[in-house]
């Protein structure tokens, strides 16, 4: 819509409102009243009270001026101003027999106007006054919905320490305190908290932030900063984020890199000593003034045949643990047969560990699988040389296969040392070493979390059980599966 159509449609609504027709209705009487003199002159009638009182019934125009000033404003004051100056000049240019007819009627133009547009502009600073209320009333209830909304506690302390609001996240950490002392509330004390009260430099104008752990776990961060309340004091408005989460969070990271250092050092020791082991035994034999006879060159050979396996299967534990991490040691699954795989692994497990006893007992016609032949494996060898080094040489070691509710079961027991049972829900950890001692030297406390990962990883289950001082056997199921005909 145009400006003019606008300006149009309020002149037309102007015309429709009560307060116009009062308005002429005032206006009407008061010219007819402020030529009623005249009549009466005009007419002959003996003087009567209405006649020569001119400026007492022009007087009368500031009823309609004020009231177009309260109702119409500034604009309304002017116009009716004018009008009532229009009305009053025929009588000053023609009728008046004073030598200065214009004078008064403008002098009173000028103050009456001058009154009504007061009154407009009164009108429209109180309107406008409460219209900001109304705006602050409103922009204060959204602030209000805000806060009750808020996952954060917030509450506001008076100057006198006495809680004015909390929002519902704040009763709900804290319990309820409007109107309590703040130092009762947050801090069960009797009595202002003294040095570390922040109240005052806060009210002062200062922004601060803290934070406030409570005794049973919980850490807050505090902010603080000055609000002027509805009554025009200044309070303390504080905001309480709850970091109990971030807090051990930072504490777990603390654990980690306290883990990966010991994992470090661990790590450089074990690599470190077979390497040592093997340069000396490698000195010896290349000592050209020392003779050795062939039993003892045969004894130094096997040494660097052993340290070598053990550096081997260290670094092959960290090469599938580092593949499993990156998600690269997926099962390439193919039909595997158990036995072969416990025949291979067994005559390689007899041939370095010489003094241990092993036995296989395997169910017969037990079932081809889907599996992946390297990496289960690996789950047996890591078995069994765990089951060699906690357990004595001349002991004997057990392998078993069955079928167990559609899964083929395979265990190896030994009769070594055994894991106290506060150990056996951490042995399949990361990095995890119990405290039992291994009879050699080696291991980083990867073997078996790399033989969950893998039995995980083909839908198995893997467990142990144990007893210190007796041994201990590790359990892995792995799923018969249906092989399709094509
Ligand atoms: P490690 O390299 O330390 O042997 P593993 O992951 O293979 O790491 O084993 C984790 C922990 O489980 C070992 O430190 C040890 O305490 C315990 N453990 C594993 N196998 C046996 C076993 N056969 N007998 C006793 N304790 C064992």
């Amino acid at each position: 819509m145009s400006e003019a159509a606008s300006f149009r449609r309020i002149d037309l609504a102007l015309f429709k409102t009560r307060q116009f027709y009062i308005l002429l209705l005032l206006f009407i009487v008061c010219s007819i009243f402020y030529y009623l003199g005249e009549l009466v002159t005009f007419s002959g009638w003996a003087k009567s009270f209405f006649n020569g009182v001119h400026d007492i019934h022009r007087m009368l125009f500031i009823v309609p001026i004020i009231y177009s000033g309260y109702f119409f404003r500034i604009k309304g004051a002017i116009i009716v101003t004018f009008a009532a100056l229009i009305v009053f000049l025929p009588r000053a240019l023609f009728i008046s027999t004073f030598p200065d007819p214009v004078l008064r009627p403008v002098l009173f133009s000028i103050i009456a106007g001058a009154v009504g547009a007061l009154t407009g502009l009164a009108r429209n600073t109180f309107e406008r006054s409460r219209h900001l209320e109304a705006i602050a009333r409103n922009e204060r209830d959204k602030l209000l919905r805000v806060l009750e909304t808020m996952e954060d506690g917030v509450v506001i302390i008076g100057p006198d320490y006495r809680v004015r609001f909390e929002n519902p996240s704040m009763s709900k950490e804290f319990g309820e305190g409007m109107g309590s002392y703040c130092y009762g509330y947050l801090h069960h004390r009797d009595e202002p908290c003294g040095d570390t009260c922040q109240l005052k430099t806060v009210i002062e104008g200062a922004t601060k932030r803290w934070e406030y752990s409570l005794s049973d776990d919980k850490t807050y961060e505090v902010v603080a900063s000055p609000i002027i309340d509805s009554d025009g004091v200044v309070c303390l408005l504080a905001v309480y984020r709850n970091i109990s989460h971030y807090k051990w969070i930072e504490r777990e990271l603390v654990k980690i890199n306290q883990v990966k250092s010991e994992l470090l050092s661990n790590m450089s020791h074990e690599l470190k000593s077979p390497l040592t082991s093997i340069k000396g035994i490698v000195t010896s034999l290349l000592q050209k003034d020392i003779e050795l006879d062939d039993e003892t060159r045969e004894m130094l050979l096997d040494g660097v045949n052993e340290e070598t396996d053990r550096l081997g299967s260290l670094v092959n534990n960290l090469l599938n643990m580092s593949k499993l991490e990156a998600g690269a040691w997926k099962p390439e699954k193919e039909p595997c047969y158990i036995p072969d795989i416990v025949d291979e692994v067994l005559k390689h497990q007899k041939w370095v560990h010489m003094n241990h006893i092993f036995w296989a007992d395997l169910e017969p016609d037990l079932p081809e699988i889907q599996a992946d032949y390297g990496q289960i494996r690996q789950v047996l060898i890591n078995l069994l040389e765990n089951a060699t080094a906690y357990s004595e040489e001349g002991t004997e070691i057990n392998i078993r296969a069955r079928v167990v509710d559609n899964t083929i079961e395979v265990s190896v027991s030994d009769h070594g040392v055994g894991i106290p049972s506060d150990e056996l829900g951490k042995v399949f950890d990361k990095f995890y070493r119990g405290t039992q001692k291994r009879r050699n030297h080696g291991g980083a406390g990867l073997g078996l979390a790399i033989c969950q990962a893998v039995i995980q990883s083909h839908d198995g289950q893997i467990w142990v059980e144990s007893i210190v001082g007796r041994g201990s056997t590790f359990y892995f199921r792995l799923p018969i599966t249906q092989f399709s005909n094509n």
